[in-house]
């Protein structure tokens, strides 16, 4: 190979290939479309259309004003941690006693995506084997493949149920990590207790690392039970099962705070440590405002915001069922219909043609191998939504 002339100014001779390695050129093409829309009618929102809640707001202010602008420790506020492994522990009974002994831990994180970045960086590497669903929330492949570890992809399709069955066969001699999400982005598929069990107990036969998003958890339509007190909605986890597993938890969705950065993780003390170091060295610590007004978010009953999106959901399944197959979503606010089959169009195809009538969604290989669902978001408000459900109606007749 001919020698590289150094003493000409190349950005791209610094791009690492690890960088390289990661193609994100899907989501990037829709947003690109998406900008050249005037005024589209926007069913691709990966967020609450709902406001904070006025007391977090209020409790960020003052912690703004009482001058806690500075560095928290790196783990995070004492009394957040405190108030977070209350309420785990009490919604997690097998979690309880090793929050209490200190074999589990607590970290804040600057998001859920704080949390994942950590996790996996202190968990796999090279060599390594990370499962998870096909379809997956988009960050996962790309953040694994930037540990340099592979990802394997579990095909969950058509009911997008994570089961045991369907991880059994992908389970390699260097496998070591699982990637569970339910509620699901983006298919809003929602584990059932048994799957969960089930995976639970996979993961812990085979001794694998079971992470569990769980940034959905509120966002949950049929086991919705609400303990008195808790304020918070319950929904089926594999951490109703096991200790031995990595949660992580965010303030993003719940509580329409995705601009404050924060989430949390509970899991082995080992593991939480490490993460601790390496968010030392990176994020230094969740934004200091956003941790103070947390235990306020904590508290809040979020119930009315839910029920909205439930209707959301039912009326978005009963427009969209008799024109698409779709799995009825129990959670999060997406749904994820197949493009009809007599169309003759890939999911790419057919987000374009959504485009050209003002509708913006998103094409199923953003988040999967296969082409053939699109992602749908719901957290709009109501005449927002028909206007893209007249327009996905009109498009499934072709
Ligand atoms: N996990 C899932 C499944 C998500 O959908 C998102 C946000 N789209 C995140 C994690 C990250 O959220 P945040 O960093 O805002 O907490």
């Amino acid at each position: 190979m001919p020698k590289q002339d150094t003493s000409i100014f190349d950005p791209e001779r610094f791009i690492t290939d690890r960088l390289r390695a990661i193609d994100a050129s899907g989501i990037r093409r829709v947003f690109d479309l998406g900008a050249q829309l005037k005024d589209p009618i926007n069913l691709s929102i990966g967020q609450p259309d709902f406001d904070v809640p006025q007391a977090v707001k209020d409790a960020a202010t003052a912690a703004i004003e009482k001058g806690l602008n500075r560095y928290t420790v790196t783990q995070g506020n004492r009394h957040l941690r405190e108030v977070i492994a209350a309420h785990i522990g009490e919604e997690f009974p097998a979690l309880a006693s090793g929050l209490a002994d200190g074999s589990l831990g607590t970290l804040i994180t600057s998001g859920v995506s704080g949390g994942l970045v950590l996790a996996l960086m202190t968990c796999v590497a090279e060599g390594d084997e990370v499962l998870m669903p096909d379809p997956y929330f988009v960050m996962y492949r790309h953040l694994v493949t930037l540990t340099g570890a592979t990802p394997v992809l579990v095909d969950t399709y058509p009911d997008f149920q994570m089961t045991a069955e369907r991880i059994k066969p992908c389970i390699g001699p260097r496998a070591k990590m699982l990637l569970f999400n339910s509620p699901s982005n983006p298919t809003g598929v929602v584990a059932t207790e048994q799957i969960c069990r089930d995976v639970a107990d996979l993961a812990e036969r085979r001794g694998l690392l079971l992470l569990t998003d769980e940034i959905y958890d509120e966002f949950c339509y049929e086991k919705n039970e609400r303990p008195a007190g808790s304020g918070r909605m319950r929904c089926p986890s594999p951490a109703a099962a096991t200790a031995n597993l990595l949660l992580l938890r965010g303030f993003s969705k719940t509580y329409a705070m995705t601009g404050w950065r924060m989430g949390y993780a509970v899991g082995p003390t080992p593991i939480i440590e490490q993460m601790t170091k390496l968010q030392q060295y990176s994020f230094v610590c969740a934004p200091s405002m956003a941790q103070a007004a947390g235990p306020v978010a904590l508290k809040q009953d979020m119930s009315a915001n839910v029920e909205a999106y439930r209707r959301k959901r039912d009326r978005m399944v009963e427009r969209l069922s008799g024109a698409y197959e779709l799995t009825v979503p129990g959670g999060a606010f997406y749904a994820f219909p197949r493009v009809p089959p007599h169309l003759g169009l890939n999911a790419t195809q057919f987000v374009e043609r959504a485009i050209e009538r003002n509708l913006l969604i998103i094409p199923g290989n953003v988040f999967s191998d296969r082409d053939t669902h699109v992602r749908v978001s719901y957290a709009c408000d109501d005449e927002t939504l028909e206007r893209g459900l007249d327009v996905l109606l009109e498009l499934a007749e072709g």
